[in-house]
């Protein structure tokens, strides 16, 4: 899961970046409107956590350019700002939710974890596909009930393939959102292709309900078997 932490002050910066990546998620950062805008434009994200006082603008013109754009990202307000008007013009925009700081770094992380359970998932903890379960509380996936032993990234390719099901994911999309935004693509298509390889014969041998697919050279796809 991939998170734009978008934030002027950089202790909260660290603070935020240091703590959900301990949660597991890859976390790209901005510190303006403009670097903002940039990333927005480029890549994507599970959930961005948008500041309202950036030096160069408000976090609402943001919200006003996603909406425009028609960008899905989710999107919680992080803002020292908390007056009702505040909340509400946010979450008109089409925030997904408002935290006012200051707050607990556990909150923070049960409020992503939230919106992506809202939007991804239908709202549940675990994802289920033919006998393969995905926990996102535990990082966990199992077949049958029984653990599959996976490293940190497979379990995020996994994660990622479960969250498109029967979509096709292109290999760009893929490397981004599992390593990050400025990954070497050459070098991490190789990598892809060796995890791939792991978490297919770890599905295999497990006889997983599952498979992923390679699509025309250009992705991938999960289909059930
Ligand atoms: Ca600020």
């Amino acid at each position: 899961m991939k998170v734009l932490i978008i934030e002027d002050e950089q202790d909260m910066l660290l603070n935020m970046k240091t703590f959900l990546e301990k949660e597991m998620f890859v976390v790209e950062t901005a510190t303006s409107l403009l670097e903002a805008s940039d990333k927005i434009g480029v890549y994507s994200y599970d959930c961005i956590l948008l500041d309202i006082n950036l030096k160069d603008g408000s976090g609402f013109q943001l919200l006003e350019e996603l909406k425009s754009k028609k960008i899905e990202d989710g999107v919680i307000i992080v803002s020292a700002r908390n007056s009702l008007d505040d909340r509400l013009e946010g979450l008109n925009l089409g925030a997904d939710d408002y935290l006012a700081k200051p707050f607990h770094m556990a909150e923070l992380n049960a409020r992503v974890k939230a919106v992506l359970r809202r939007r991804q998932f239908n709202g549940n903890n675990k994802i289920s596909i033919s006998n393969l379960s995905i926990d996102l509380e535990d990082h966990k996936a199992t077949i049958k009930g029984e653990l599959l032993n996976l490293n940190r990234k497979e379990f995020e390719i996994l994660l990622f393939f479960a969250s498109n099901q029967n979509r096709l994911v292109n290999k760009s999309a893929l490397a981004e959102h599992v390593w990050g935004d400025h990954i070497d693509q050459a070098d991490n298509f190789e990598f892809i292709y060796s995890q791939i390889k792991n978490l297919r014969k770890k599905l295999k041998m497990a006889n997983a309900g599952v498979a992923i697919k390679a699509v025309y050279g250009i992705g991938y796809k999960l289909v059930e078997e």
